[in-house]
């Protein structure tokens, strides 16, 4: 292969690798702004949701709607007995209304009703 060739193909690449990890954190972004964003007519006053990216929730893959949770890493949330395990039955979550509530570890903001983390636990 000649040299300019090569020099070409290289450039190419590092473009191709550049757009694509572009475009996949602009998906991962309008995602996480949808899971946001999903229940903002009921969030409490004064109260903002918990970012998904924030390091205490990403560290425990936590998702405002537990159905956007990463089945590969969690396969146990694909169990019939996992459907119930969300937010609201759990025995961290200080329920604010219908929708939101305060988790004890993850503070940051506030947690949907519907979310899940694999920190879950039964409420008693
Ligand atoms: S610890 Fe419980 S309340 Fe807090 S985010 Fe995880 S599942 Fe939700």
């Amino acid at each position: 292969m000649p040299k300019t060739s090569r020099k070409k193909f290289l450039i190419k690449s590092l473009y191709l690798i550049t757009s694509l990890s572009l475009v996949e954190r602009g998906f991962r972004l309008t995602s996480e702004l949808k899971a946001e964003t999903k229940f903002p007519e009921s969030l409490p006053e004064g109260q903002n949701p918990v970012s998904e990216s924030d390091p205490t929730a990403k560290a425990l893959g936590f998702h405002q709607d537990a159905k956007h949770t990463d089945f590969n890493l969690y396969p146990e949330r694909k169990e019939k007995s996992a459907k119930n395990q969300v937010c609201k039955h759990c025995a961290q979550f200080s329920k604010l209304n219908e929708n939101w509530g305060k988790c004890n570890i993850i503070s940051a903001g506030v947690v949907s009703s519907r979310g899940w983390c694999s920190a879950w636990s039964q409420k008693s």
